[in-house]
């Protein structure tokens, strides 16, 4: 029997082992290692600085001495606590949608959703650079997957008329992307994509996990940006990135979201998040789609142009391929003061190792200046 010591000697002779770095200080563009070094942070998804931002911080408190901390038991038990549907209210608003639920994590959001919708008689069609937690929704569900090319809308149509053509008569067939790709920081053509949908039955799900807060019309999105928010049947992200806290949603009709709520296990069989997040949660809503957080995506857009003026997200990779010179090259940021780790398969398929420079709000322009200086090459 293989013993655990001989698989992590494997991952580090392959240069895929993976360490837990231990800081000692919030999140922040500033961190402080157990050591006490300090370390510019251009890896974190708190795109907004939100994480440890003084409003997110007071409304927490506030909350927590309104609610409490912990939820009891899964909503479905022991009550569902009025934080969480006001939450879904608003988000609801926000999104433009009919209705909305949430889970304890983007991750949840997705192993729940995608199983809730899908069975084996089912067809999902997936783009190649999906996160894990979709693809492993997708599998969890048991449904014939088909993958198509990182945004090829020709590949993605031809997957379509065979689905079309093989699905039963109740079946269902669902197509999967990302609006803003999580480790390559492009965008989905999704106007080509409900285009394609457009006469065919299949439902679209678009995960905006990195585009909600500092895309579209305050913050709402890609698909609140070009104005397809009543093409895409579910809208899902999560709350975890440029909210600075954490948890998942999902949007939809109110149907779609009532057979979630008796279909999703894991909002089913999950305790539900904290009841003082869900109402912080919602603060950050009034945040980001108010003053505060249209100045903070001002600065964040400011940053992204001043490191890489065609960059179309806050997430910038510079693919470097394999893994050793990856690991070499973030070490060489590390000494010289810079936190941006190395990717590595399986976040990023083989080959393709590289290191991924994400944005805040909240980097000075002297941190973008200094780190571009220092590393012309990396932007
Ligand atoms: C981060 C991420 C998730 C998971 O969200 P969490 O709230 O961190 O669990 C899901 N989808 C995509 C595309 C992500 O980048």
């Amino acid at each position: 029997m293989r013993s655990p010591e001989s698989e992590l000697e494997a991952l580090e002779s392959s240069g895929l082992r993976r360490q837990l770095r231990r800081i000692d200080s919030p999140q922040g563009v500033v961190i402080t290692l157990a050591n006490g070094t300090t370390l510019l942070n251009f890896s974190s998804n708190d795109y907004l600085g939100l994480a440890n931002h003084p409003l997110t911080r007071a409304s927490f408190i506030k909350n927590i001495e309104a609610f409490g901390t912990g939820a009891g038991a899964s909503r479905l038990v022991c009550g569902s606590q009025s934080p969480h549907h006001g939450l879904e209210e608003k988000l609801a608003a926000f999104k433009k949608t009919e209705s909305a639920l949430t889970f304890s994590s983007g991750f949840a959001t997705a192993t729940g959703v995608i199983p809730a919708l899908c069975d084996k008689e089912d067809i999902i069609i997936l783009d190649k650079l999906c996160h894990a937690s979709l693809i492993d929704g997708a599998r969890l569900s048991g449904a014939t997957m088909r993958v198509f090319p990182h945004n090829d809308l020709e590949k993605l149509a031809s997957h379509l008329s065979w689905a079309e053509r093989k699905i039963a008569k109740d079946g269902r067939i669902l197509v999967i992307t990302e609006s803003v790709f999580s480790m390559d920081g492009d965008r989905a053509p999704l106007q080509g994509i409900c285009d394609l949908l457009t006469p065919s039955p299949a439902l679209l799900l678009v995960d905006e996990a990195h585009a909600f807060g500092y895309i579209g019309p305050e913050g709402r999105g890609l698909a609140a940006e070009l104005g397809l928010e009543e093409q895409i049947n579910l809208q899902m992200g999560t709350f975890s990135k440029a909210a600075g806290l954490s948890g998942g949603y999902i949007c939809g009709s109110r149907n779609m979201t009532d057979l979630l709520v008796n279909k999703a296990r894991s909002f089913i069989y999950s305790t539900a998040p904290a009841p003082s997040l869900a109402a912080t949660i919602s603060d950050c809503l009034d945040l980001i789609a108010g003053d505060n957080g249209a100045t903070l995506r001002s600065a964040l857009w400011d940053n992204i142009q001043l490191f890489n003026s065609e960059a179309t997200s806050a997430i910038i990779p510079l693919i470097i391929g394999e893994n050793e010179p990856t690991l070499a090259a973030a070490q060489t940021l590390r000494e010289s003061g810079y936190l941006i780790p190395a990717i590595r398969y399986p976040t990023v398929s083989k080959g393709t190792a590289r290191l991924r420079v994400t944005l805040s709000a909240n980097h000075l322009p002297e941190h973008i200046k200094g780190l571009k200086e220092a590393f012309p090459g990396l932007c």
